[in-house]
């Protein structure tokens, strides 16, 4: 009424008692009241209408019970359904399963047949190791022996035993060995019997036993072993005897142990150090002799620049890093190592003199990977050398001065005797006159070293021509020595810078050595060369020559070769050494070559003026 619009009401369930058939029944209503209009646009009144809608609302409830229905059987249908998946699925699975279980038939058919031809080939390998195994302990070159019960019955034996104990196979098996070998019993019935007893093997190393030995009964060494013999069920019921003849290698070892010891008295009683240095790793190792001479008192590891380098004398340093530097070039000293030099004790600070020798040891591409060898120290015979010279140098010293008024009376008394027209003192006094020169030049020789010991030598540089020094000593000599034919080969004016006296006195010492080794009436020959950058200058005579293995000492103080002709010509071997020293000092060398019975060369080379040192 209010809002003009019509309003379907809900349809109304009632029960109905219908007469005709005696019974309530169901009947829908539906019921709608539709406005109508009056005037001013107000509803005048509501029209209602009441419809029986039974048979439809019936008709609907039948679709809808049979829309649930269907979805009830949709649903039965759905189970159904998965139930058959899942049937399906089972199936499957069982199919599988089976599928499975007969492959694992297969298989397991297959590995039965395998097993029966693995067994099968196991025991023919087994018959053939068996074979094998007794052809092994037949053949073996070891000893074996197997004995069974208290009473060591053989049950194997092989040759290489019976050759050991001097018995043949047939002669031991079967037999109870101490029968066989009743000498051996007392020691090593025991043995045996422990090791049956308690069941642990036993080994013994470089037993002493009468072996026999290439059919030769000697006393050697066996290494044995004793292992209990166990049957299936573990028990022990006899022993197996392995023994082998070590004789050889025992005797080695023993020879070695001997040489070691001999060398390590040797060294004791020499006093000598060792060395050795690994060159690949970079370690050192010095024995406690070794040690001792660098001043070090500790165990600890040593190192070559650490103690070895800094261990040595700094006056000697250089000069020794540049021979170790040679020895470790093959192609230069073939590694031989061979010096003499000082040490300053690291702890004591004391100066010890020491002679070191040794090797260094190449490898295929010539690189040195190992380098050792020994220390003396010669501390005693470098001060008693010392001291000698310190006497030697002395005593020319002093004697110098007697030898100068000596000759300054002769030249006196010379001048007199020419005066005086006394044939016999003028005779007797260039004589005189000769002794004195030879005194001279010995003293000055002796007082020499003395000097170069004490570096106290002072090259007076200057330039000059060599090639006229030459000729004036050659003059010189032929004065000297008229028998001799002295020449000398031409030469291109060449200009040193050097001392001309101490040059002079080398030539001069060549030449008097070319002559006082030479048989009168010989050549000596004098040549003077200019090669590159430095000159060079031979004496060659035609001597008696100088053994190859002495050509090396010729240079050394105090060296003399001492043969039967040499015997009795004088001399005290400071010449060559004088002339050795003069020429390094002008940075140059000296050399020889000689052969015995054909002559000698003696070379040395200097550095010409453009490149002559300027001291
Ligand atoms: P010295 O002649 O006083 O013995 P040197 O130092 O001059 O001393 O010589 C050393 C040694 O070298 C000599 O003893 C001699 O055996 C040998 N020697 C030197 N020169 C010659 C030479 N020209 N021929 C053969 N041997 C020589």
């Amino acid at each position: 009424m209010q809002t003009g619009k019509p309003d379907e009401l809900p349809v109304f369930k009632y029960e109905i008692f219908v007469p005709e058939s005696g019974q309530w029944e169901t009947y829908y209503w539906s019921n709608l009241n539709q406005p109508v209009a009056g005037e001013q646009g107000l509803t005048a009144y509501l029209i209602n209408t009441t419809a029986n809608v039974t048979e439809r609302i019936k008709q609907i409830e039948a679709l809808d019970n049979s829309l649930e229905r269907e979805h009830d059987l949709n649903n039965e249908l759905a189970a159904i359904n998965e139930e058959l998946r899942s049937l399906n699925e089972e199936l499957a699975t069982s199919n599988e399963e089976m599928m499975a279980s007969n492959e694992e038939l297969a298989e397991t058919n297959l590995a039965l047949n395998e097993t029966q031809s693995t067994l099968q080939t196991t025991v023919s390998l087994l018959e053939l190791s068996q074979s094998r195994f007794q052809t092994l302990v037949k053949e073996a070159t070891i000893g074996i022996i197997v004995l069974m019960g208290k009473e060591m019955k053989v049950e194997i034996v092989n040759k290489s035993y019976g050759r050991l104990i001097g018995r043949t196979v047939e002669e031991l098996l079967g037999n109870t060995l101490f029968t066989i070998i009743p000498e051996s019993e007392a020691s090593f019935r025991p043995v045996i019997d422990n090791v049956r007893l308690t069941g642990e093997t036993l080994y013994l190393y470089d037993t002493p036993y009468l072996v026999y030995h290439n059919g030769e009964k000697i006393e050697g060494f066996l290494n044995l072993v004793y292992q209990p013999y166990l049957e299936d069920d573990q028990s022990i019921t006899g022993v197996i005897v392995l023994c082998q003849d070590v004789t050889e290698q025992v005797t080695a070892r023993k020879d070695l142990d001997r040489a070691y010891e001999q060398v390590r008295l040797s060294k004791e009683a020499a006093q000598l150090g060792t060395f050795d240095m690994d060159l690949e790793k970079g370690t050192l190792e010095w024995d406690p002799r070794c040690r001792e001479l660098f001043g070090i008192s500790h165990t600890d590891e040593v190192t070559y620049d650490k103690d070895f380098i800094t261990g040595l004398h700094p006056e000697d340093r250089e000069r020794v890093i540049s021979i170790i530097n040679n020895v470790f070039v093959k192609a230069v000293s073939n590694g031989a190592y061979d010096v003499e030099y000082r040490t300053l004790g690291a702890e004591d600070q004391q100066l010890r003199w020491v002679r070191a020798k040794g090797q260094a040891y190449f490898d295929e591409q010539d690189k040195p990977y190992r380098f050792i060898g020994s220390v003396l120290d010669i501390t005693e015979q470098k001060q008693d050398e010392l001291r000698k010279n310190d006497f030697i140098g002395m005593v020319s010293h002093e004697l110098k001065t007697p030898i100068t008024s000596l000759n300054a009376y002769v030249q006196v008394l010379q001048g007199r005797a020419v005066k005086a027209d006394d044939d016999f003192a003028i005779g007797a006094l260039v004589k005189i006159k000769s002794q004195v020169n030879k005194m001279t030049s010995l003293v000055n020789g002796f007082l020499n070293i003395s000097r170069f010991d004490s570096g106290k030598i002072h090259l007076d540089l200057q330039s000059f021509n060599l090639d006229e020094l030459l000729a004036e000593v050659m003059e010189e000599t032929k004065l000297i020595a008229p028998s001799y034919t002295i020449v000398m080969q031409p030469c291109q004016p060449v200009s040193v810078n050097a001392d001309r006296d101490k040059i002079g006195q080398v030539l001069s010492n060549l030449l008097s050595n070319a002559v006082k080794y030479s048989p009168k009436g010989k050549t000596i020959t004098l040549c003077c060369e200019q090669m590159g950058d430095i000159v060079q200058v031979s004496v060659q005579d035609e001597g008696m020559g100088v053994k190859p293995e002495s050509v090396g000492n010729l240079f050394e103080r105090y060296y003399r070769v001492e043969t039967k002709h040499t015997q009795h010509i004088s001399g005290f071997g400071i010449g060559l050494y004088l002339c050795a020293e003069i020429i390094e000092r002008h940075k140059g060398k000296i050399w020889a070559e000689s052969e015995i019975g054909k002559g000698s060369t003696f070379y040395f080379t200097l550095p010409h003026t453009s490149t002559a040192l300027n001291q």
